[in-house]
């Protein structure tokens, strides 16, 4: 079996913006990867919500359906207008899953997400 740190290191290694949010959405880990695509660096997203990334633009409608999903313990894939540190906006391709604690309840998410403004 994989050492927990080989997990630890991948996840932050990987190239792919990573975070882990409490089932709030207020993000309590960043990856390497997620400060290059949104130019936060972790200890300024750390005990936010993913809110912050919005561009404010994308419909309502699409959060009510992201959340619903989320509600029902299914994942979540789409697009999202977001906004990196500097204001400039990008279209992020989002994939977002819950994770269970024993229970079988929604203890907290793993949201991945990359910059796809250049393949649209
Ligand atoms: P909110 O106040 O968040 O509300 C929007 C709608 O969602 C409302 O209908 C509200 O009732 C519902 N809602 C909000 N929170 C919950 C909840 N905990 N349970 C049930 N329903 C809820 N948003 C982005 O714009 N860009 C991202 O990159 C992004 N990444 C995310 C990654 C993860 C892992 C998660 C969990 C969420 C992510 N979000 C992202 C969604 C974000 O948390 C906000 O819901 C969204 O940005 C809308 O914010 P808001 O302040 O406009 O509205």
């Amino acid at each position: 079996s994989l050492p927990p740190e080989l997990y630890r290191q991948a996840v932050e290694e990987a190239d792919l913006a990573i975070s882990i949010t409490d089932r709030h959405a207020n993000i309590l880990y960043a990856n390497a990867a997620f400060t290059r695509v949104t130019g936060y660096q972790p200890e300024q997203v750390i005990g936010h919500n993913e809110s912050m990334l919005s561009h404010r633009t994308t419909p309502r409608e699409v959060y009510q359906e992201l959340w619903s999903r989320l509600a029902a313990g299914q994942p979540w894939n789409g697009r999202l207008l977001n906004r990196r540190q500097d204001g400039s906006v990008y279209l992020a391709e989002v994939s977002i899953t819950p994770v269970h604690a024993p229970d079988g309840s929604v203890s907290h998410y793993l949201g991945m997400h990359r910059d796809v403004t250049t393949l649209r």
